[in-house]
């Protein structure tokens, strides 16, 4: 409400109304809004041009930030010392254990290999620092990558180790019969005289001669095929399935401790000598099989010979004499 003013006309003795001249008074409104505007302009200006007047949170929230970008770049830096780890590891892996086992080397390109199709980053896509967090998260994501390509080689080598350690002691690889000083060998694999008819026969196996008793054992790990006497001119007999398409038989025996189906390791005795079947005297005629063909012995006596005894047991078995059969 606008105050009346008066004032005292003394010519007349009365007080007067003072009329306000309306001009006036919208000069003077429209003067403070221009005034308010101006003010605040000047102040939007300073604030402006002042921007390091931050608040308490602003400083916190960009310390924060700082010490996040830090935090990225140490975690980079370790990053880069896990790769070189690892690198030395897929180097042995590929140059080494594979190798040793006869496994492909994993192409690098394999190891490497990142995740194609989809865009996976697109949810760090529009900050500030994208670009940072994506190369990190894609840096993770091959290292975890290729930590499982190395994990699943691993594995790949430990079953071939299992393979090659289970193939190392199936295969025949001992004496059968104790021999120590080698004077046990007979006659060898190959051509030989008869001793029934005298006349040149080939010898498929090896005689050792050992007086009857004498404790035979499985010369390597499988399973007894046969335990029986029904096979021409073998007396007493033995045969073990070694797997890997191996197969070792015993004959002459003077009897067996094994049946058919037992499984038995290498050095376990399974019968003793004799002179069963069409044999001229107590002796081990002991025979190797390789996928169902009869090869020489002589190459499967590695587990407890020598190189040099290995010479003197070649030397005894290749002396074309007459067998025990
Ligand atoms: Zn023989």
């Amino acid at each position: 409400m606008s105050k009346v003013k008066y004032h005292y006309d003394s010519e007349t003795q009365s007080y007067r109304k003072i009329e306000r001249r309306k001009g006036r008074r919208t000069g003077i409104v429209l003067l403070s809004i221009l005034g308010s505007f101006l003010a605040g302009f000047i102040l939007l200006v300073i604030y402006l041009n002042i921007p390091q007047i931050e608040t308490p949170k602003e400083k916190a929230l960009k310390r924060e930030l700082q010490n996040m970008e830090l935090q990225y770049g140490l975690l980079n830096k370790k990053m880069s010392q896990i790769q070189n780890v690892l690198a030395n590891i897929e180097d042995r892996d590929n140059n080494i254990y594979r190798v040793y086992f006869e496994a492909n080397p994993i192409p690098e390109e394999q190891r490497l290999a990142g995740f194609g199709g989809i865009n996976r980053y697109k949810d760090l896509e529009g900050f500030d620092n994208s670009k940072l967090i994506i190369e990190t998260s894609k840096r993770m994501d091959i290292l975890t990558k290729q930590l499982v390509v190395q994990s699943k080689s691993l594995d790949e080598i430990a079953n071939l180790a299992k393979e090659k350690e289970s193939l190392l002691s199936a295969v025949p690889a001992i004496q059968p019969v104790k021999n120590e000083d080698l004077s046990r060998i007979a006659s060898g694999y190959g051509w030989r005289t008869d001793p029934f008819t005298k006349v040149r026969k080939f010898h498929h196996g090896m005689d050792f001669s050992a007086p009857r008793g004498t404790p035979v054992y499985a010369t390597g790990n499988g399973r007894i095929k046969r335990a029986d006497n029904r096979s021409t001119g073998y007396g007493n007999h033995i045969r073990i399935d070694h797997d890997y398409g191996y197969t070792s038989l015993y004959a002459h025996l003077y009897k067996y401790n094994v049946r058919v189906g037992q499984r038995v390791q290498r050095g376990d005795i399974i019968g003793y000598v004799g002179s069963t079947g069409r044999s001229q005297g107590p002796h081990l005629h002991y025979e190797i099989f390789k996928d169902d063909r009869r090869i020489n012995p002589i190459n499967f006596y590695y587990g407890n010979l020598s190189p040099e005894e290995f010479d003197k047991v070649l030397e005894k078995a290749q002396q074309e004499n007459q067998s025990l059969d």
